[in-house]
C-alpha cells in the first residue's frame, strides 16, 4: 500500500514526490511520523508524515546541518551519506535498479554533494537507458572521477595526486562481490572498506573476493 505524495519546495519551487514505503509505515506505527529529507541546492527540505499519510510539517534545513537517521533523497533517488570517517579509497555507488547512491565512502564529497548528485543524475539520463558504452571518467566541478561499472552498478571514485597502483582492480572486485549482491549496511561497509585499504597493496585474489563478498552473506 505504497502511496505517494507530491511537494513543492517553498524556498526554491523544487518539485519532488515522496514515496511511502512499508518501511516508512512501520516508522510511523512505531514514532508518530516519519520524516525524510529532500537535497536541493544549498538547503534540504524536511518532510514530517503523519499517521494518516499526510504532510504534517515541512523544514528547510542549512545543508551541512543535516541529522543523521533521516532517510534523504535526490529527486527519487535514496542518497546514503552517513560519512565513513577517516578512509583514504573514496568512491560513490550508484545502483540503479534500487534507485540507491551510496556517498558513506566519500566522505570529501560531502559538501560538494549536491553538485555530484546533479552529474550522477545527468550521467542516469545519458548511460543508464541501455548498452551505451559507459566512459571511464567523469568530471565534476573540476575534479576527475574514475568510474566503473557492471550491470546495474556504477562506482565512481575521485582521482588523487597518488593512487594505490591496484586501485581500479579493488574497485571491480567491489561491484561483482559485494554491490552486485546487496548494500552493505554501515557496519558492514566500514569492514569491507578497511579490509581494501589493509590489501590494497597486492592485486586482490580470488581469496579476497571470497573474504569481501562473505562481509555481505
Ligand atoms: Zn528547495
Amino acid at each position: 500500500m505504497a502511496k505517494e505524495i507530491p511537494i513543492k519546495c517553498p524556498k526554491c519551487g523544487v518539485r519532488d514526490v515522496i514515496f511511502i514505503t512499508d518501511e516508512d509505515l512501520e516508522t510511523i506505527r512505531k514514532c508518530g511520523i516519519a520524516r525524510v529529507g529532500f537535497i536541493h541546492r544549498d538547503h534540504i527540505l524536511l518532510i514530517d508524515i503523519d499517521q494518516n499519510c499526510f504532510v504534517r510539517g515541512g523544514y528547510i534545513m542549512p545543508f551541512m546541518s543535516m541529522e543523521s537517521g533521516v532517510k534523504l533523497f535526490f529527486q527519487d533517488y535514496k542518497v546514503l551519506t552517513n560519512a565513513i570517517v577517516g578512509i583514504n579509497l573514496e568512491f560513490i555507488v550508484l545502483d540503479l535498479s534500487k534507485r540507491v547512491i551510496d556517498a558513506r565512502p566519500c566522505p570529501s564529497c560531502i559538501t560538494n554533494l549536491y553538485n555530484i548528485l546533479l552529474k550522477i543524475s545527468e550521467f542516469i539520463r545519458i548511460y543508464g537507458g541501455g548498452p551505451r558504452g559507459v566512459p571511464k571518467f567523469v568530471g565534476i566541478k573540476g575534479q576527475k572521477y574514475s568510474v566503473f561499472n557492471r550491470d546495474h552498478i556504477f562506482i565512481f571514485s575521485p582521482d588523487k595526486p597518488s593512487e594505490p597502483k591496484h586501485k581500479s582492480k579493488w574497485l571491480y572486485v567491489l561491484c561483482n562481490t559485494v554491490y552486485i549482491r546487496k548494500i552493505p549496511d554501515d557496519a558492514e561497509l566500514s569492514n569491507i572498506v578497511s579490509y581494501i585499504e589493509e590489501n590494497i597493496s597486492h592485486e586482490p585474489s580470488d581469496a579476497d573476493c571470497v573474504k569481501l563478498r562473505n562481509y555481505v552473506l
